[in-house]
């Protein structure tokens, strides 16, 4: 997996330990992706595997807050980061106008995202990458299905068939109660991480776009 991650570019904001939990991801996978989708105006989850809508007020105290802002930066892909295409005479790069880095795009109510945040839930860590590369990477991350024979697969069929009719008698929708319990839930969930990562910003990290040019 370690030479997976090479693929993918490391993100130096801090990885609230309840992230996952606030944005309403329950899959159990090690890395799993969120972004921002349009249609719908919701946040999104992505593992590879399973992929749905998450819970849209933390990923916007998420990628408003000020420990994490100055963070969602990418080097400029015009001139590498350098901030003039012209080494000769300096001209600012005119994609990046000098600066050497671009907003990163994760997706907002008016664009698609062009990449992505994945989360390293084992080692606490955010990577991004283009979306083609996230989708590939995070469908590696799970064994190839088996190869099964005709009958096993006809058994493996019926079998995912009577779960299903079991499930289809055994669901009752949620009462009021238990949808006002867990919106209060997450909501809980979502104020632990502000209060965290307000954390993060009193512990003197006042980095701005520029000084992360300067860590590359
Ligand atoms: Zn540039």
């Amino acid at each position: 997996m370690n030479e997976a991650t090479q693929l993918l570019t490391p993100l130096k904001a801090p990885v609230p330990p309840m992230f996952e939990a606030a944005l309403g991801y329950q899959g159990d996978a090690r890395y799993v992706a969120f972004y921002w989708q349009p249609a719908g105006d919701e946040v999104m989850y992505d593992d590879g595997h399973a992929s749905g809508d998450g819970d849209w007020w933390a990923w916007i105290e998420f990628e408003n807050h000020s420990a994490v802002a100055p963070h969602l930066w990418l080097p400029c892909p015009q001139c590498g980061g350098r901030g003039t295409t012209n080494t000769l005479e300096n001209d600012p790069c005119d994609a990046c106008d000098g600066s050497g880095l671009l907003p990163l795009n994760l997706g907002s109510s008016d664009f698609e995202a062009d990449h992505w945040l994945i989360l390293d839930r084992q080692e606490r860590k955010f990577y991004v990458a283009p979306i083609v590369t996230a989708r590939r990477f995070l469908q590696e991350q799970w064994p190839p299905p088996p190869e099964l024979t005709p009958e096993e697969e006809q058994t493996f069929f019926e079998a995912i068939q009577k779960a299903v009719e079991e499930l289809r008698h055994a669901w009752r929708p949620p009462g009021a109660g238990e949808l006002e319990e867990s919106v209060r839930q997450s909501m809980q969930t979502c104020t632990e991480m502000v209060a965290w990562l307000d954390g993060q910003v009193e512990e003197g990290d006042t980095r701005s776009p520029s000084s992360a040019r300067e860590e590359k």
